[in-house]
């Protein structure tokens, strides 16, 4: 029934279809543990032999119908939530990496995954290049090297809102035989399936638009099914060769199209655990059945917003990839078509403290390190989530120091440009 409906109809609908007499909300299963009145019958789940419910660690029927909801938005095989949008890149990259790998990142990415892949995959031996996506394919291609095992990039990064040529990352990460994986939070699959342009996985922070009510911190990793792990066994001998933690089992001949997702929930989060309670992904779920709807008014919202900006002569620049004339609007228009998301990029004419005191003198619009919300939230990266990055990594990552984040919600738009209007006439 899934796969007919059209993506707002997911956002209400997939991932759980009540039997008779059956609640219509996915119950919220808060218990760690199932029962079984036969010992055998155990044993058998323990050995990836039969599909079932022991421990919450590994798998939990609320969060396996959110999950299978976000799946089904994204057109994936398979998804596992994790606790965390951090968790879920993690788990996305180390699914596939080892001591020793490495793995190729687009420079525009949140300041999170930044460290992530260039601070604490290093600990674990694991090197990232950053590459500019911007470079030419030569100038990218460089950044590939024997041992590297994935290519990752964001459909809109977070905060600079560049938009991800994702065909061309795909081509680029595929002639070198290595998966592309997409971070999608910002776009979601109702404005971008990453999938359809070639991407091999996905992953989001669910805390962000998915949710977008600010109610919990979430992620989750989507697997397309379609990297043909074999046709490079060599590379992937995690999912190719025999994982003596599960009786010599290999995942790419046991699983076939599941196999990276079976093996991610399997070892990972058996050995790492870093699940959702099932209560978050019932408040996630809430979310995720109205989360077509804001992402219109979202769009519709900063539209308005960054023409407004656009026009006023105390704004310095302003990136929107909706506005005509964006560097992005051409990429903008293949992959984002019905719209990008709520968050703009923009600066002041002035210094560092022009956007602080712009910032402090709002009066709705919060200060918070948060970002895609309903409400309409700002924040100033370099005094606030990048702060731990020297000015040369703010540049690598492509954050100018004046660049303010403003996350564009869904109340009236005519009271966030009152306000706006307001705080700039402070400055
Ligand atoms: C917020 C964010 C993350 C990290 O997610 P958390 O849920 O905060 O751990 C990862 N990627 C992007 C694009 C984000 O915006």
């Amino acid at each position: 029934m899934e796969k007919k409906l059209r993506p707002a109809s997911l956002c209400v609908r997939a991932g759980w279809s009540p039997k008779n007499g059956e609640p219509v909300e996915p119950p919220i299963i808060q218990s760690t543990t199932f029962k079984y009145d036969d010992s055998d019958e155990m044993a058998m789940l323990f050995d990836l032999k039969k599909e079932g419910y022991f421990y919450t660690r590994l798998q939990n029927p609320t969060n396996d119908a959110v999950a299978a909801k976000i799946a089904a938005l994204e057109g994936g095989v398979g998804a596992v939530l994790t606790s965390s949008g951090q968790a879920a890149n993690f788990y996305a990259v180390f699914n596939i990496c080892e001591a020793g790998d490495h793995i190729v990142a687009s420079n525009e990415i949140y300041g999170g995954t930044f460290n992530l892949f260039g601070v604490t995959l290093k600990k674990l031996g694991i090197e990232c290049t950053f590459v500019n996506p911007e470079a030419g394919d030569d100038e990218i291609q460089k950044a590939f090297r024997p041992n590297t095992k994935v290519m990752f990039g964001e459909t809109i990064s977070n905060p600079g809102c560049k938009v991800l040529d994702i065909e061309r990352f795909a081509r680029l990460a595929h002639s070198n035989g290595v998966p592309l994986i997409v971070d999608n939070t910002f776009a979601t699959p109702v404005n971008c399936r990453p999938f359809e342009w070639g991407a091999d996985i996905v992953t989001h922070s669910t805390t962000k638009y998915m949710d977008g009510h600010a109610t919990q911190v979430g992620g989750c990793v989507v697997d397309s099914g379609r990297f043909d792990w074999m046709a490079h066994a060599d590379r992937y001998p995690g999912l190719c060769r025999p994982d003596e933690s599960y009786h010599g089992l290999v995942y790419a001949e046991a699983f076939g199209k599941m196999a990276y997702t079976t093996k991610l929930v399997a070892q990972l989060m058996r050995d790492l655990g870093s699940i959702p309670a099932p209560m978050n992904a019932f408040l996630l779920n809430i979310g995720l059945q109205t989360l077509h709807l804001r992402m219109r008014q979202h769009c519709a919202n900063a539209q308005t917003v960054a023409e407004f900006l656009n026009g006023d002569p105390r704004v310095a620049w302003v990136n929107y990839p909706g506005l005509k004339g964006n560097e992005y609007h051409e990429l903008a228009e293949k992959y984002l078509p019905d719209g990008s998301c709520g968050v703009i990029a923009f600066g002041l004419k002035g210094n560092r403290d022009t956007a602080i005191k712009f910032m402090d003198s709002l009066k709705m619009i919060n200060i918070v390190t948060h970002v895609a919300d309903a409400r309409t939230c700002v924040l100033h990266p370099a005094s606030h989530t990048h702060r731990q990055l020297s000015d040369e990594q703010l540049r690598e990552a492509g954050i100018a120091p004046d660049l303010i984040r403003l996350s564009v919600g869904i109340e009236d738009v005519e009271d966030i440009l009152d306000d706006i209007r307001q705080a700039l006439d402070k400055i």
